[in-house]
């Protein structure tokens, strides 16, 4: 399968790319870089660098969109999401710069130009907020019924949010361009708040990972930031895998199961951000696939055996 990554790259999304590079079923047309756990331009920065410590120079990355719809400068990370990823978004640890930079083509170019090539072959997973996305599917509609599956990290529908009573993260972030997506009539699969956070990446796993060389020692490092300051899980010895089940779900979409039904995003009041059944629409559609369980043990041991096994290999060269 081909796959677009649409990330903010982030310690999740670091994992979620080192996920797909481990996974042989996957060719990577690119790596998309948007604003919210980082900058734009750090986003782009991290994934270049990744996939330089992982030996993946080859992999191009596009420059997305730096802010959302609403706002009118470019988005910077409060300080909020700087304690949990990081100021510099990968925990605070230092890798190499990639020996060379984004592409000049941007990442709705590249975006569209995939989904006429590759049609129903070809998945794509934004991790981030959903502007860019939103962007290339308003520019031509057509596009939406042409793409295999767009399968996103973002949202809440049975559970609360993150960071609202009500919104998770990604969606907050731009709320009018996740209404947008979700509307589109594109085959949509949701793997939100509601699945992600019953997955557990252990201490335990990290751990084995210092033994694997450079790579190992610096994703071991930037997780453990992450585990530290992103708590949500460290009652169970370890983080979340918000990011990483989402490329996994792409991959093998029985790690998940799922309710259709159309999505309303509020973009309003104390609700902004909101994901729930949308009621005008709940008999006609489009339906978004709504991930509500998850085969977490299957997952965790998927993602630590890919991640084992692509270090080891690193490595070795
Ligand atoms: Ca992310």
């Amino acid at each position: 399968m081909k796959l677009v990554l649409d990330l903010d790259t982030g310690v999740d999304d670091s994992l979620a790319l080192t996920l797909a590079l481990a996974s042989p079923e996957v060719e990577l047309v690119g790596v998309t870089a948007v604003f919210g756990n980082v900058a734009r331009d750090t986003s782009a920065r991290n994934s270049l660098a990744i996939l330089h410590m992982l030996g993946r120079d080859d992999v191009p990355v596009y420059r997305g969109r730096d802010r959302a719809r609403t706002a009118d400068a470019a988005y910077a990370a409060t300080h909020e999401v700087e304690v949990i990823h990081g100021a510099n978004g990968i925990g605070n640890v230092e890798i190499p710069d990639a020996p060379r930079g984004p592409e000049d083509q941007t990442a709705e170019e590249l975006i569209a130009q995939a989904i006429e090539r590759w049609g129903k072959e070809l998945v794509i997973v934004p991790t981030g907020p959903l502007t860019t996305i939103a962007a290339v599917l308003e520019a031509d509609p057509s596009l939406a019924e042409k793409v295999g599956g767009i399968t996103l990290m973002g949202g809440a529908l049975a559970v609360g949010g993150n960071v609202s009573p009500c919104a998770e993260a990604n969606i907050a972030n731009d709320p009018e361009a996740a209404a947008v997506v979700f509307s589109s009539g594109a085959p949509i699969t949701m793997i939100g708040l509601d699945v992600t956070l019953r997955t557990l990446l252990p201490l335990e796993a990290t751990a084995r990972w210092r033994a694997m060389g450079a790579a190992g020692r610096a994703l071991a490092d930037i997780t453990d930031y992450y585990i530290r300051h992103e708590p949500a899980a460290l009652d169970r010895g370890g983080c979340v895998q918000h990011d990483p089940l989402a490329v996994a779900a792409a991959i093998d979409p029985t790690l998940v199961r799922t309710l259709s039904i159309p999505v309303k995003v509020d973009c309003a009041g104390e609700l902004r951000g909101r994901t729930i059944g949308d009621k005008e629409n709940l008999l006609t559609g489009p339906c978004v696939k709504v991930a509500l369980g998850v085969d977490a043990e299957r997952f965790e041991q998927m993602f630590e055996e890919r991640v084992e096994r692509l270090l080891t290999s690193v490595a070795q060269r």
